[in-house]
């Protein structure tokens, strides 16, 4: 069937149509559940429709991805690094279209929709590279004849729900990992963006087919908290890996864990740029617009509150303030829009709600603070000054708000810092290595990512990325975050023909 608009023909290249199906289920496309729509959120206006999972389709899937799981398990490391590389290739083959599918759906702009996808694919090349080095150690025994050795062993089958802000990238950062690490991959991408969902797994579908491996190593759902609920309770699945709000990774962390699973949460984040006396105030300036105003304040790494030296306060607020207003807000694909609209017109009532709570706790709006009547969820690039020990900057607001606090000294710069709930990302801006040796020690910024003199947001792949306290602990992508998706096992051979015992105990 052919879609409404012209303007979405460029779909049938990554295999979507005006109708899809929304399973990918024992190397099959079905669904039996109900029928939704992908909508654009610079109009509102439906894409294209999807059949969502059924508890069935679930469970069919399910079944099917379990016995794969025992095929997959025994392929050689480097030979599922050989695969990932292939899913690799066929993502760049389909980079411009997969990022324009990203903006069209999600909302961001054309350069972040074509980042997003970037993203997987540097992914894989990371995974190609790890497939031939998940190594294990060595330990000195102190048992003669004896020797220990960690050895890492796949898990199974890894679950990964994703939120709608990122509907493939932090895909990429577990799938690319879990499948070099001998895992099959259940995926439950974001009711929101199902299209992506679908395109994302047609690609690795043809490549696990092209080398006659099953389907199932790979399942896709479309669908929403009641498939969300399936995964956390599913006890074929030893790792959940959740991305998205604190209250919902909260509820799936708690059924995880009751049947003794394990989670990986990425969860909500409230991160802030300190700007110290001495800072670069171009450089800083440049890069509170990129975190702050970037993805329409959607990323869970968004600037929200800037911390501002007394001295420099007037300064960089005067020169925000203008850059705000030339903020070019329209049509993500469209050359030259800095600000999309936000994903959902729930997402835009949230806004106004937020800036009512935002008035009523005595913030003052500097610039924007309203919506901008149109179709679509659009709304105006907001900067409000307002003080540190409001209820309402203890919370994640996900639109492009920005608040602004000033304070005298470093200490007291960090101490609201750690002050939130929140640990996800950070940043400062200074010239001085002491101050930026204290931001990154104890007594320094509490958050999983701690930066100097860069935004908030726009990570590289090959560290480790997540954060604190709510935001849920977890470590996704580079670094050895590989290790959570595998068993370790400690093991101590007697190679001799006493036995000695460990402590030196002596048992008779
Ligand atoms: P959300 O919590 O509403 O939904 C996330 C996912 O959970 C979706 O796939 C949803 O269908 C599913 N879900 C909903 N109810 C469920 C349930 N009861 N059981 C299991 N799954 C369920 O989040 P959202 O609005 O899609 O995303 C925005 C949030 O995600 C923000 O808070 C943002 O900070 C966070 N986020 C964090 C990171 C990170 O790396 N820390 C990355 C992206 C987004």
């Amino acid at each position: 069937m052919g879609f409404a608009k012209k303007e979405y023909d460029f779909l049938k290249e990554i295999g979507l149509s005006s109708e899809n199906l929304g399973c990918f289920v024992d190397g099959t496309w079905k669904a039996h559940g109900p029928v939704v729509s992908s909508v654009n959120p610079v109009n509102n206006q439906t894409i294209a429709t999807v059949m969502e999972a059924s508890i069935d389709d679930y469970e069919e899937g399910m079944r099917a991805c379990s016995e794969a799981a025992k095929i997959w398990m025994t392929v050689t490391a480097p030979k599922r690094g050989e695969i990932v590389r292939q899913i690799g290739e066929a993502l760049r083959e389909k980079l411009c279209q997969l990022g324009r599918l990203v903006s069209l759906e999600m909302g961001k702009i054309l350069a972040e929709g074509i980042g997003e996808v970037q993203e997987i694919i540097d992914m894989c090349d990371f995974a190609v590279g790890l497939s031939r080095q998940i190594n294990g150690l060595i330990i000195p025994s102190e048992r003669p004849n004896h020797m220990m050795l960690e050895t890492w062993n796949p898990l199974g089958v890894v679950g990964v729900i994703t939120a709608f802000n990122f509907p493939c990238a932090v895909l990429g950062w577990n799938a690319c990992n879990a499948l070099v690490c001998g895992n099959c991959v259940v995926w439950k991408g974001a009711p929101t963006t199902p299209l992506i969902t679908i395109a994302i797994t047609k690609l690795v579908a043809a490549v696990l087919e092209k080398n006659k491996l099953p389907g199932a190593i790979f399942t896709a759902f479309c669908g929403g908290a009641e498939i969300g609920q399936a995964i956390a309770k599913d006890t074929r699945i030893p790792l959940v890996s959740f991305t998205g709000s604190t209250k919902v990774g909260l509820m799936v962390q708690k059924t995880v864990n009751e049947r003794f699973g394990k989670c990986l949460l990425e969860l909500s984040g409230n991160n802030a740029i300190i700007v110290m006396d001495d800072a670069d105030i171009k450089l800083a300036v440049r890069s509170i617009l990129f975190a702050a105003v970037g993805t329409a304040g959607q990323r869970c790494t968004t600037c929200r509150r800037l911390i501002l030296h007394e001295s420099i306060y007037q300064t960089v607020l005067d020169q925000l303030v203008e850059l705000y207003k030339q903020v070019k807000v329209g049509d993500p694909l469209e050359k030259g829009t800095l600000l999309g609209p936000l994903h959902t017109p729930t997402s835009r009532q949230n806004f106004e709600k937020g800036i009512e709570k935002i008035k009523s706790q005595g913030g003052k709006i500097l610039t924007g603070g309203t919506v901008i009547e149109s179709e679509g969820n659009f709304v105006r690039p907001t900067i409000v000054e307002i003080s540190p020990k409001s209820n309402v900057v203890q919370e994640e607001l996900f639109a492009p708000v920005l608040y602004v606090m000033k304070f005298k000294t470093f200490e007291e710069a960090v101490e609201i810092n750690n002050s939130v709930p929140q640990g996800l990302s950070s940043s400062i801006f200074t010239q001085k290595p002491e101050l930026i040796f204290k931001w990154l020690g104890p007594l320094g910024s509490d958050c999983g990512i701690v930066n100097v003199n860069i935004p908030t947001n726009g990570a590289e792949i090959g560290g480790a990325f997540g954060g604190e306290k709510a935001t849920g602990g977890g470590r996704e992508a580079g670094s050895d975050s590989w290790k959570q998706y595998m068993r370790r096992s400690t093991c101590t051979i007697n190679y001799g023909n006493e036995l000695p015992l460990a402590q030196g105990i002596n048992f008779g």
